[in-house]
């Protein structure tokens, strides 16, 4: 009664793998499926041939329904491990190399196995018992037997290890899919493992009915899981390559999934950081902490520092709040090119570029705010300073060289004042140096500094030394807020200044 049960279940095997062909068949179009197909198409097989042996009394015929099984069995192994391959993302590896060596096995097996009668390698012996009318091939197997059963193991032991190894990374999004399908690979080995140990009177090969099942459930857990709708398949290689760094966060801002590109990012392997807290993990990172903790959707940009140089980041922060569960998505994106062309732009936008200093149009907007801002009681001097006879050092050296030396005089005034006054170019080789809070006593100090550095300066030209003198005019005052009158007042200072012999500091002072 019992072997008619499993005669039964045999043949509802061929029956459910048949159906699950043709369903797979036109799924697989849209992902990889072959090794799967494979696996129950050759399952149905197996299982139908099986059915037929069981109730065929002719044992020639038996002899050829087993050749035919083992055109299934010996190609179940090498299926599997396509299979897994698929699951796996690594379909790279399925070429038509692989294919060759998994199937040349099976087929040596099957050729050996339907000739049997010729050299026995297969079966010392075929004979048949006869079980409630069903007839059960009783063999001795042979040393082709053995090398078939080291084949099947290495396969399903190389198979499921990938299930194995891809469960341990998988991210813990999806592990517990990977979780069930990893369980689901064992199904066949406990079939094989009670057939092969002969534990229970079982005479009937039950491996057909353990693959049948393995294969519904496989199928229902990638179908369960929207995979054919949705290509989750793919999750992997789109999050991976895609160029932005991807953070996930569950509602408690644990980490529960990153991309290759935030591991970089952030120097942070995924599989330390899956399941720690965000603040702790990235606590060197507080420009994106702030705005995870402000627990809305915003856009921001960030600095980070990789390897010592500092990139410039687009963030986006999104909330994820559906029936699924709640968390949070930041995407960062790399936008240091663009800042520093940006920043680039905005520098010679407001910069002399011969020599470095502010250029007239942004000296004028940044002094009118000072002077705006600066109290009643407080000092403002404006210092105009104009090299002394520089048409001449451009006559006699040439026009390059009159560059370097307003490069040099330049350097010296920046050096010698610092970031806390302003420089101008004001035109040719005048400079405007606005001297805030800085009495008269103060400004001429500055000035006379400045005069004896330049007059100190010695600048080598086809070994010969170049020297220069230049001249100051400064006006001081309290209350006077036009800039426009101050720059006019300075240069009447400096008019003096020329007109007394140069190479001197002359100051006007405001009514004060
Ligand atoms: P003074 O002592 O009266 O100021 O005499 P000066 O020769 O310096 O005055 P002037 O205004 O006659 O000549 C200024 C010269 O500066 C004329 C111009 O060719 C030169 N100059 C202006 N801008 C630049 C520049 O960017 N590079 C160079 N090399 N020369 C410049
Ligand atoms: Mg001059
Ligand atoms: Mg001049």
């Amino acid at each position: 009664m019992f072997n008619y049960i499993i005669f039964l279940a045999m043949f509802l095997t061929a029956f459910v793998s048949a159906q699950l062909c043709i369903f797979l068949f036109y799924k697989k179009r849209r992902i990889h499926l072959n090794g799967l197909l494979g696996v129950i198409l050759c399952v149905f097989i197996y299982s139908l041939f099986y059915s037929f042996e069981l109730i065929c009394p002719n044992l020639t015929f038996m002899k050829l329904f087993t050749g035919i099984e083992y055109i299934g069995i010996a190609s179940i192994p090498a299926f599997w491990v396509i299979m897994a391959l698929e699951y796996t993302n690594k379909s790279r590896y399925i070429t038509k190399k692989l294919y060759m060596l998994l199937f040349s096995l099976p087929m040596v097996l099957v050729a050996l196995n339907i000739t049997n009668d010729y050299h026995h390698l297969f079966y010392k012996s075929y004979t048949v018992d006869i079980a409630d009318n069903l007839y059960i091939a009783n063999l001795k197997p042979g040393i082709v037997y053995v090398i078939c059963v080291i084949f099947v193991n290495v396969c399903f032991i190389v198979g499921n290890s990938l299930y194995l190894i891809f469960y341990r990374k998988e991210n813990s999004l999806y592990k517990k899919r990977s979780f069930k399908i990893m369980l689901t690979s064992f199904i066949p080995w406990i079939g094989y493992w009670i057939y092969m140990s002969r534990i229970t009177s079982i005479r009937i090969d039950i491996v057909p009915i353990f693959m049948g099942v393995f294969c519904l459930i496989y199928t229902y857990a990638l179908f369960k899981s929207n995979i054919f709708e949705t290509a989750t398949i793919a999750r992997h290689v789109v999050f991976d390559n895609i160029s932005e760094a991807i953070l996930v966060l569950d509602q408690e801002n644990k980490i529960i999934d990153m991309n290759n590109i935030a591991e970089k990012i952030f120097n942070i392997k995924s599989k330390l950081a899956i399941g720690q807290d965000v603040c702790t993990e990235f606590k060197e990172y507080q420009e994106i902490i702030k705005y995870i903790y402000e627990e809305k959707e915003t856009s921001f940009n960030c600095e980070i520092k990789i390897k010592n140089k500092l990139y410039y980041f687009k963030g986006k922060l999104t909330l994820i709040n559906n029936n699924r569960g709640k968390g949070k998505v930041i995407v960062l994106s790399d936008n240091t090119e663009q800042v520093l062309m940006i920043k680039k732009l905005e520098y010679y936008g407001i910069t002399d570029v011969l020599t470095g200093v502010y250029n007239r149009k942004y000296f004028y907007k940044i002094a009118k705010e000072k002077i705006e801002a600066c109290s009643d009681k407080k000092h403002m001097s404006l210092l105009m300073m104009d090299i002394d006879k520089f048409k001449i050092i451009n006559d006699t050296y040439g026009h390059p060289t009159g560059d370097i030396v307003l490069k040099k005089v330049m350097n010296i005034c920046k050096e010698l004042l610092g970031k806390k006054y302003y420089i101008g170019r004001y035109g040719g080789e005048e400079f405007l140096i606005l001297l805030d809070n800085a009495n008269s006593e103060k400004a001429l100090e500055i000035g006379e500094t400045i005069r004896r550095r330049i007059e100190n300066l010695e600048i080598l030209h086809d070994n010969k030394c170049i020297k220069i003198t230049s001249s100051f005019g400064i006006f001081t005052s309290v209350r006077e807020r036009d800039l426009e009158n101050m720059i006019k007042f300075a240069d009447k200072a400096l008019y003096e200044a020329k007109s007394l012999g140069r190479n001197r500091v002359s100051i006007k002072m405001g009514n004060s």
